[in-house]
């Protein structure tokens, strides 16, 4: 069947409709028109009427079946939107979430009000994507930006976004539990990190199109052990933190007040909980009294 854009939009919102609610599927339809056509909702109300060839159809029809999997958009069209910039997205890397962008606005704010115009050496721990690496680095650019993540193919889509967005990030492979590696390490003024924090029982909180399809080692820690990952970059914080440093975390809200004192036991001082925009507990700010090296 010939299709124009607009014919090819109803069809597609039509079969969305049947697992979105009815607005996500108006806007993931938006989303598709928008990536494979460059139609945003008023061009396509304008020339919605223009043919569409088999080829492009079949395109979207790819697409859509994945997304009838529930598939999640971001990886479906390769990239997602943080901080008004557009990174590529795959199956190796967690989806920035809407709460990570206001952690790098709390940081972004902070170095505004207390370190303007300060070089900074910024390392972020589990970079992902790279998208709060890149972010810092792309706002602050007189920032020096180290990068580090344990996953290869983490590592090889964070370089890309780097390369993409004009970020200069050196990027390193690296286990932040494995401590044998630490000494590799220069000394930074900002650590910065969102590590994995959701616990196996909170699995069943969890939409089927994150539990699914988002790397589950960029998710999960183990019920046992909650704050495993803050406890090593704590460690490593202490060891590689100059005096008056500044350590940021994105945090699960059920361990805000452990995670306070894990840093107050390890001499951390001004610790401060942040909560996010839905009114969680969501980050953790402290500074390090670690004497000058
Ligand atoms: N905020 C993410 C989620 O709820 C989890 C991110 C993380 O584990 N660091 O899916």
């Amino acid at each position: 069947m010939s299709h124009t854009i607009q014919s090819l939009y109803r069809n597609i919102l039509l079969r969305l409709k049947t697992i979105y609610f009815a607005e996500e599927a108006k806007a993931i339809a938006d989303r598709v028109i928008e990536h494979f056509f460059y139609h945003t909702p008023v061009q396509r109300a304008i020339s919605g009427n223009l043919p569409v060839s088999d080829l492009q159809v079949q395109d979207v029809e790819i697409a859509v079946g994945r997304l009838m999997q529930n598939e999640p958009l971001q990886y479906v069209l390769g990239t997602a939107w943080f901080m008004d910039m557009e990174f590529d997205v795959s199956p190796a890397v967690l989806i920035p979430r809407p709460e990570t962008e206001e952690l790098v606005s709390l940081i972004l704010k902070w170095y505004k009000d207390t370190k303007p115009g300060i070089p900074l050496r910024v390392l972020d721990i589990g970079t992902g994507s790279g998208c709060i690496a890149v972010a810092i680095k792309r706002n602050i650019p007189g920032a020096c930006v180290t990068a580090l993540d344990i996953s290869e193919g983490a590592l090889s889509v964070a370089k890309s976004n780097a390369d993409k967005l004009n970020a200069d990030v050196e990027f390193l492979q690296c286990d932040i539990l494995g401590e044998q590696h630490w000494h590799d390490h220069r000394y930074y003024d900002v650590i910065v990190s969102n590590p994995p924090y959701v616990t196996r029982s909170e699995e069943h909180k969890m939409l089927s199109n994150v539990l699914n399809f988002e790397p589950h080692a960029a998710l999960f820690v183990p019920d046992n052990d909650p704050l495993l990952f803050y406890r090593a970059i704590i460690r490593f914080a202490k060891n590689r933190l100059h005096d008056h440093g500044t350590l940021w975390f994105e945090i699960n809200e059920s361990y805000g007040e452990d995670l306070k004192q894990l840093t107050l036991d390890h001499g951390f001082k001004d610790v401060n909980i942040i909560f996010d925009f839905q009114g969680k507990s969501r980050f953790l700010q402290c500074h390090s009294t670690n004497s000058p090296f």
